[in-house]
C-alpha cells in the first residue's frame, strides 16, 4: 500500500515530464473509482498547462495554469506509469502531453481516487480541511504533539494514526519511529512526556527522510522498462519482524488490532 514516501517519490517522477508541460489527451477510462471521477475532468484538464506538481499527504496535487488542481490518492494499488508500452486493463486513466510522453494511472482495487477542485478552494477540499500538519513541515515538532494529544487517552500509536494529529502517516512507519523514539505504542497518549515527544518527532522526519532518499535513489538508479513510479523495497527495524530478535536481543512482538499490526520490542519500548 503506498504510503507518504511512496506518494513523494511518484511526484517526483511526475515532476519532470509534467511541470511546464501542456496537456493534448486527458482520457479516463471509466466514470468511477472509489467514487466517481468529475464528468468534466477531460474537458477542464485538456489544452491545460500543469503549473505545479506536489503532495499533501498521500494526496498527489496536478496545477493547471487555469487554476485547477487534481487530486489523485492512489489507495491501495494505484501506480503511475510512464511512456508505457501497451495500455492494462486496470489503467483508468491516460494523459499526454505536448511532447508526446503518455502517463497512465492504474489501480487494479480502485480504492484511489481523482478529483479536481479550484485551486482557491483547495483547504476546502474534505479530505484537507481538518488535515492536521504534514510531519515533515515545521509545524510538526514537540511542542505541537504534546498539545495535540493533551488530555487524550487512546494509545500513542493510535494518536498518530489519526489524520487530524497529523497528515499521512501510515502504519509501517509510525512502528518504526515508535521503535526508534522507545516509546511503547500502548502508551496511553496524553501521558507522555514532552522530551519524548521531542524524540518521536525526530524519530518520525527521519524515517520517511530515509524512505523518501531510498524511494528518489530507486528513480534515479533504475529507470524500469514501464517507467513505472512510486514502489521501492526499504529494509525495517521492526515492521514485519515478528519474532526476529530486537538488538538488545528480545523477540520482536506482534499485536494486530482492528487488523492492523503493531510491531515492538517490549525491552526497549516503554
Ligand atoms: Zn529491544
Amino acid at each position: 500500500m503506498p504510503e507518504l514516501p511512496e506518494v513523494e517519490t511518484t511526484v517526483a517522477g511526475l515532476r519532470p515530464v509534467l511541470e511546464g508541460k501542456r496537456l493534448t489527451l486527458v482520457e479516463p477510462r471509466r466514470a468511477d473509482l472509489r467514487r466517481p471521477i468529475p464528468v468534466d475532468l477531460r474537458q477542464r484538464m485538456t489544452g491545460a498547462r500543469v503549473t505545479q506538481v506536489t503532495r499533501r499527504a498521500k494526496y498527489g496535487l496536478i496545477e493547471t495554469d487555469r487554476g485547477d488542481v487534481m487530486i489523485f490518492h492512489l489507495g491501495m494499488s494505484g501506480r503511475w506509469r510512464i511512456d508505457p508500452g501497451e495500455l492494462e486493463k486496470h489503467d483508468h486513466l491516460l494523459l499526454e502531453t505536448e511532447e508526446n510522453r503518455r502517463l497512465v494511472l492504474n489501480d487494479p482495487r480502485r480504492f484511489g481516487s481523482l478529483d479536481l477542485v479550484r485551486l482557491d478552494d483547495l483547504d476546502s477540499f474534505p479530505a484537507f480541511a481538518a488535515m492536521g500538519p504534514e510531519p515533515l513541515g515545521d509545524a510538526f515538532n514537540g511542542a505541537y504533539l504534546k498539545n495535540a494529544t493533551k488530555g487524550r487517552r487512546a494509545p500513542v500509536k493510535q494518536l498518530l494514526l489519526d489524520q487530524h494529529v497529523v497528515a499521512g502517516l501510515g502504519n509501517i512507519y509510525v512502528c518504526e519511529a515508535l521503535y526508534m523514539a522507545g516509546i511503547d505504542p500502548r502508551r496511553m497518549g496524553g501521558g507522555i512526556s514532552r522530551p519524548r515527544y521531542d524524540r518521536l518527532v525526530s524519530a518520525i522526519k527521519k524515517v520517511l527522510e530515509s524512505a523518501i532518499a531510498a524511494g528518489g535513489s530507486s528513480l534515479r538508479d533504475f529507470v524500469k522498462p514501464d517507467g513505472e513510479l512510486g514502489y521501492f523495497s526499504k529494509q525495517w527495524l521492526v515492521y514485519g519482524r515478528e519474532g526476529e530478535k530486537c538488538a538488545c536481543g528480545a523477540p520482536i512482538m506482534r499485536k494486530v488490532d482492528s487488523g492492523r499490526s503493531t510491531f515492538y520490542c517490549e525491552k526497549c519500548q516503554s
